[in-house]
């Protein structure tokens, strides 16, 4: 019998390139939630519209 390879919980490449969420700002807080739950989906496609999303709301609303 062969055993069924589970899929990493998070995917390395993923981790480095994501954007940190900042202390107290709601919308961080509510997109690193959106992220969270879409990695424990394995819901690749989620995580990073996710990240994108936070990108954007990062260099926008906090100039980075
Ligand atoms: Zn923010």
């Amino acid at each position: 019998m062969r055993a069924v390879t589970q899929p990493p919980p998070y995917p390395s490449f993923d981790v480095s390139r994501s954007p940190v969420p900042v202390d107290g700002c709601e919308p961080c807080r509510k997109l690193a939630a959106r992220r969270a739950a879409a990695r424990k989906a394995y819901d690749h496609s989620a995580v990073a519209d996710a990240n994108v999303l936070m990108r954007t709301h990062l260099r926008v609303d906090h100039g980075r």
